[in-house]
Order: structure tokens, then C-alpha cells, then sequence
């Protein structure tokens, strides 16, 4: 894939008005998470990824719970869903700790696609990266956006997933999350680990 390259953007993102934190709620109430580890958990991830994000929220009773093990096994998803315009995120399967980070991850993906990832980007996404990867889940196969939600997830969660069908196995994917999305910044995936190991 070496022939592939991705297009420029500038080095200096565009003045992107910080706007107010997200608020996060519900978490606390449901047990499986507080609401401030979420809000730790928040940042591994560049500042720029959740601004405008207004709030990520605990919503339970929306699933029926089967409560299984933690296994570094990615959830299929719908476990949540994310409103565009209200920039709003549900999590719904809060069965354990390993899904609802998956979940926030891959909403946390459909924001920044939606709102932050550059249009000249997206089209790259869409015209080249998607269709000449391999999709990392079969949820991300759905379409070019779930397919990016997915490959997002899969990056920042990375160190933590088992199965051989990892993002490793979509080199392109990986290059482009690396270099388009998180812009080469490395990322403190302790922040994960403590998140996973409480
Ligand atoms: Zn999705």
C-alpha cells in the first residue's frame, strides 16, 4: 500500500473554538463506570477528537443486560448510538467495562468524522482507504463511516485486543488512523489500562 498516499493537510488545525466540556452522565448510577473515570478515560484521546461533543450518557435501561466476562473481544455494535446533531452519545450494553469502552470509542469515531475529520480526508476515506481495506470487524463492513467508527476503536484500543483480525492485519488502515486522524501522537494507553483493570 506504500503507492497509496494520504493527502496534505495543514500542520496547524484550523482554530477549532474549544467549546464547553462534555458533560457526562449516568455512569455512576449504573455501576459498571463512574462518571469521572470516563471522563479520565477521555483523555488518551487529542482534545480536538471530543470538542462540541455536549455529552456522553449512560443509558442502560435501553438494553437488556447479559453480564458476561471481560474478553478482548470487541462488541458488535449497535451497544450505543451517536446524535450527530445534538452531539450527543448513548451507551446502552453496560455489561462490562471492555464494552462500554469499545462503545465510546466507536461514537467517539462517528463524532470525529462527522465534525473534525477534513472533507478532503473523508473523501480519501471513502474513495480509497475504505475500499482498498480490509474492514477490521464486519460491523465496520456496513459502510464507509461504520467502517471508520470501527478502525477508530480498533487503533486507540489496539494494545488490547487479542484476535488476530486486528487492525494489524489492515497495515493501510492503521497508517491512515496513525497519520490522518491522531496525527502521529502517541497515545498514553495506560489510561486505558487502569480504565480496564479497576
Ligand atoms: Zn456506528
Amino acid at each position: 500500500m506504500g503507492a497509496i498516499s494520504i493527502p496534505q493537510t495543514p500542520t496547524t488545525p484550523s482554530p477549532n473554538k474549544q467549546s464547553a466540556p462534555t458533560l457526562v452522565r449516568g455512569f455512576s448510577e449504573e455501576g459498571t463506570f463512574k462518571d469521572r473515570e470516563i471522563e479520565a478515560v477521555l483523555k488518551i484521546l487529542p482534545n480536538s477528537h471530543i470538542n462540541g461533543l455536549a455529552c456522553i450518557e449512560c443509558d442502560f435501561m435501553q438494553h437488556s443486560l447479559t453480564r458476561d466476562n471481560l474478553v478482548s473481544e470487541p462488541p458488535i455494535p449497535p451497544m450505543g448510538r451517536y446524535y450527530p446533531d445534538r452531539k450527543h452519545i448513548y451507551i446502552y450494553d453496560c455489561s462490562s467495562r471492555w464494552k462500554i469502552l469499545c462503545t465510546l470509542l466507536h461514537e467517539i469515531g462517528h463524532h470525529y468524522y462527522q465534525w473534525h475529520l477534513e472533507e478532503v480526508l473523508i473523501n480519501f476515506w471513502i474513495e480509497k482507504g475504505y475500499p482498498l481495506s480490509k474492514p477490521v470487524s464486519k460491523y465496520g463492513a456496513t459502510n464507509a463511516e461504520e467502517g471508520f467508527a470501527e478502525a477508530y476503536m480498533y487503533y486507540v484500543l489496539e494494545p488490547f485486543i487479542s484476535r488476530k483480525e486486528s487492525i494489524q492485519s489492515t497495515p493501510f488502515m492503521l497508517y491512515y488512523m496513525a497519520r490522518a486522524v491522531f496525527k502521529d501522537r502517541l497515545l498514553d494507553f495506560n489510561l486505558i489500562k487502569e480504565a480496564l483493570e479497576q
